[in-house]
């Protein structure tokens, strides 16, 4: 079967053109013109896409609700932003609110192509470790269900979010380095910057809640998960 990705474009050349190449590579795919069409064809789909290609200036809606309500929808699908030079602030929050990458306009269609495998793979391959509980403190995964909890209460990560913490979580006190974190969670696709990460890692410390301090960035080094220095755990 191949993987279904649908494209919300405005621009009908871009739209043709990325369709286009999606085929040629095997994809099975559906161009969308407007947010609206968009929407209401995925309520209708039995099958809906693996991946969505979202343009962020659409002319009926933002990309950026878009992502919001496919998210609420199916948080499994996974979101490509394209947007144009100058968005560098829609790029951030369209990660923040759970898209997995972004490319900026313009670009290649190979560049294209070989994002959507990254994205696909990310929300295919399961995280590594042998048995399906992974803890740390009150850091709690379970990774068969993709589950979370922190002291308990359920904690909603993006796939992206939960892999980059079962990596933490299983590794306390290790520090790896952006690069090492690239190469783990995207068997390290050039293409994609450091500033992905920092933005997952943001994105993960605030949703860390108490143990959001224990994420820590090591200037110029890299990240890990640890209490900081100086604070005890309390059992
Ligand atoms: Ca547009």
């Amino acid at each position: 079967m191949p993987e279904i990705v649908w494209i919300v474009e405005d621009e009908t050349d871009i739209r043709e053109l990325e369709k286009t190449v999606l085929e040629e590579n095997g994809f099975s795919c559906r161009g969308f013109a407007t947010a609206g069409e968009f929407m209401r064809s995925f309520q209708e789909a039995t099958k809906k896409p693996d991946v969505v290609i979202l343009d962020i200036m659409l002319p009926d809606r933002s990309g950026l609700d878009l992502i919001r309500w496919l998210k609420e929808k199916n948080p499994s699908i996974g979101i490509l932003c394209i947007s144009a030079r100058g968005e560098e602030i829609d790029r951030v929050i369209g990660l923040d609110l759970g898209a997995d990458d972004y490319i900026p306009k313009p670009f290649s269609p190979r560049e294209m192509v070989s994002r959507v495998r990254a994205v696909l793979r990310r929300h295919q391959s399961s995280p590594p470790p042998s048995s399906s509980i992974l803890q740390w403190e009150g850091i709690r995964l379970d990774t068969a269900r993709f589950h979370a909890t922190i002291d308990g209460e359920e904690v909603p990560l993006t796939a992206t979010e939960f892999r980059l913490l079962a990596i933490l979580v299983e590794n306390p006190g290790q520090v790896f380095s952006r690069e090492n974190l690239i190469e783990r969670l995207w068997n390290n696709e050039k293409a994609i910057m450091d500033r992905t990460i920092d933005v997952h890692i943001k994105h993960l410390r605030e949703k860390l809640k108490n143990y959001g301090s224990c994420l820590q960035t090591l200037r110029g080094i890299g990240y890990k998960l640890d209490r900081p220095q100086g604070i005890r755990s309390s059992d």
